[in-house]
């Protein structure tokens, strides 16, 4: 059967349709909106943008979400392709009018003969066929529950708590050390896993005084029904007394500053490491409902990250996401059932357009073993490449959470300064690396021989 079935007309379902439609394809998209809704969708089109109207910065020579813009428009992507037909103008950022941007997109995908659109709500893990699975952050309950049963109760995630994420080489290590927690760990890297910031009490009281004063957000109206667990954000513990954090996330105990053996901190603060590469570090317990503004200015005052840059701040939000890196192969294929792949925001990549690139990939993907084609493996020095491989395998599936990406997902390029001075260069370096293996990837999936 050369059909592709693709569940959910988002952001990445509605890029995989026409990727392998393009692609030659026949394809079956299959929508439950608008009979069956969400509580952020509000309208029965393709690619609803449910939030902000923004896929943020357009900057292909600095900015990792630039570069994926580009590579999306290399590879003839539909929301990149609409996103310019309506733009507005809003600086950098590649902001769009979001109504025509999601009816041009829905009449796009139902005016193109291989595409067949269905109304409906798919249940059930499909056992035969070809099938993507792209039904984002608030994939139905039944479908929830399939999958579920399928994964695992622990491989399936209803929340996200996404501690902020600091890039390794901004942390001040005349300040910070390398330890874990009572030197825990079979080899010197794992005792070497974590980085510790100490606080004197004065530091302390501070923090405390600045998570308890800073704007934070509320969940959204119907977003917490019947799912949220408990996950606590650190200025909620905050509120519950003054010493809270300190015998929780905070708490000192088996460490010993390298820095000055004598001194006994009052308050510790642990960040882990977050990828293979090393050049991602998470603030350990310190997922937070504060705004973007506050959270940057509060996590500042924490001695050593006084220059930090996030490469993802925190957060707490409605999100049905897999364990991928248990789960899925590097081809997005479901382990336990190869005959269907996850794409978009379900796979652990988060935003609309980290969602649209997996759902390119995806489709692509798909489309060559439909065809019966081998492609070469997606470099991982590529925007999409290493969005795909951190959740498909360098993200740690003990501590998995969802990804924006960025440029501390990228191999790093050698020979050249690391550290703030060197950033301009260091990014550059890496835009035209991936454009360069991006364009090469591209021609060679189009010169894939199809087997006799
Ligand atoms: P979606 O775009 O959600 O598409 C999934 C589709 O699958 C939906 O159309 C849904 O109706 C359908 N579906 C679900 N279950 C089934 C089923 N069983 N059968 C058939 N169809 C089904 N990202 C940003 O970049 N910026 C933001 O400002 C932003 N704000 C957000 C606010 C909220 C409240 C939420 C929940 C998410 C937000 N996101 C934001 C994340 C955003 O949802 C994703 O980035 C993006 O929409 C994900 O694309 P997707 O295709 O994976 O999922």
């Amino acid at each position: 059967d050369m059909t592709l079935n693709i569940v959910g007309g988002g952001l990445a379902g509605s890029e995989a349709a026409w990727q392998a439609a393009e692609a030659g394809c026949r394809v079956v998209l299959h929508e439950m909106r608008p009979a069956v809704g969400t509580f952020a969708h509000r309208t029965g089109d393709f690619a609803e943008m449910v939030c902000s109207n923004s896929f943020r910065s357009d900057d292909d020579e600095q900015n990792a979400v630039g570069l994926l813009h580009w590579e999306m428009r290399a590879a003839g992507g539909l929301i990149m392709e609409m996103a310019a037909r309506h733009r507005l103008p809003a600086g950098g950022a590649l902001a769009v009018d979001r109504d025509a941007f999601s009816a041009a997109i829905t009449e796009r995908l139902r005016a193109h003969p291989r595409i067949e659109t269905v109304a409906a709500e798919i249940k059930e893990l499909p056992r035969d066929g070809h099938w993507i699975i792209a039904t984002g952050p608030l994939t139905s309950g039944a479908l929830a529950e399939a999958i579920r049963a399928e994964t695992g109760a622990e491989a399936l995630a209803f929340f996200d708590a996404i501690a902020p994420i600091v890039y390794a080489d901004t942390i001040d290590m005349s300040v910070a050390w390398e330890q874990s927690r009572y030197d825990k760990g079979e080899t010197e890297a794992e005792q070497r896993a974590y980085i510790n910031c100490p606080m004197t009490r004065d530091d302390y009281e501070a923090f405390v005084d600045a998570l308890l004063a800073a704007d934070k957000t509320e969940f959204h109206e119907g977003e917490t029904a019947g799912y949220f667990d408990g996950c606590l954000p650190i200025e909620v513990m905050a509120e519950r007394g003054r010493e809270t954090l300190r015998h929780g996330p905070m708490k000192p105990r088996g460490l010993t500053n390298a820095h000055a053996p004598e001194v006994k901190p009052h308050a510790v603060v642990q960040l882990r490491r977050d990828n293979a590469l090393g050049t991602l570090y998470n603030i350990v317990g310190f997922q937070t409902k504060m705004k973007y503004g506050a959270q940057a200015e509060v996590f500042r005052m924490i001695p050593g990250l006084s220059e930090a840059k996030f490469a993802r701040l925190g957060g707490i939000h409605r999100n049905t996401f897999l364990n991928s890196p248990t789960l899925l192969d590097e081809q997005m294929r479901l382990k336990s059932r190869p005959n269907i792949r996850f794409a978009g925001q379900i796979t652990g990549v988060e935003g609309y357009v980290e969602s649209a690139a997996m759902g390119l990939l995806a489709a692509r993907l798909s489309v060559a073993e439909i065809t019966g084609r081998s492609l070469p493996p997606v470099p991982p020095t590529t925007a999409t490449g290493a969005l795909v491989t951190h959740i498909t395998g360098g993200a740690d599936a003990k501590t998995f959470q969802p990804m924006n990406v960025n440029f501390g997902l990228f191999p790093p390029v050698s020979g050249l300064k690391s550290g703030r001075r060197g950033r301009t260069d260091r990014y550059r370096a890496y835009t035209d690396r991936a454009k360069v293996d991006w364009q090469a990837w591209l021609a060679a999936t189009a010169a894939a021989p199809v087997p006799a």
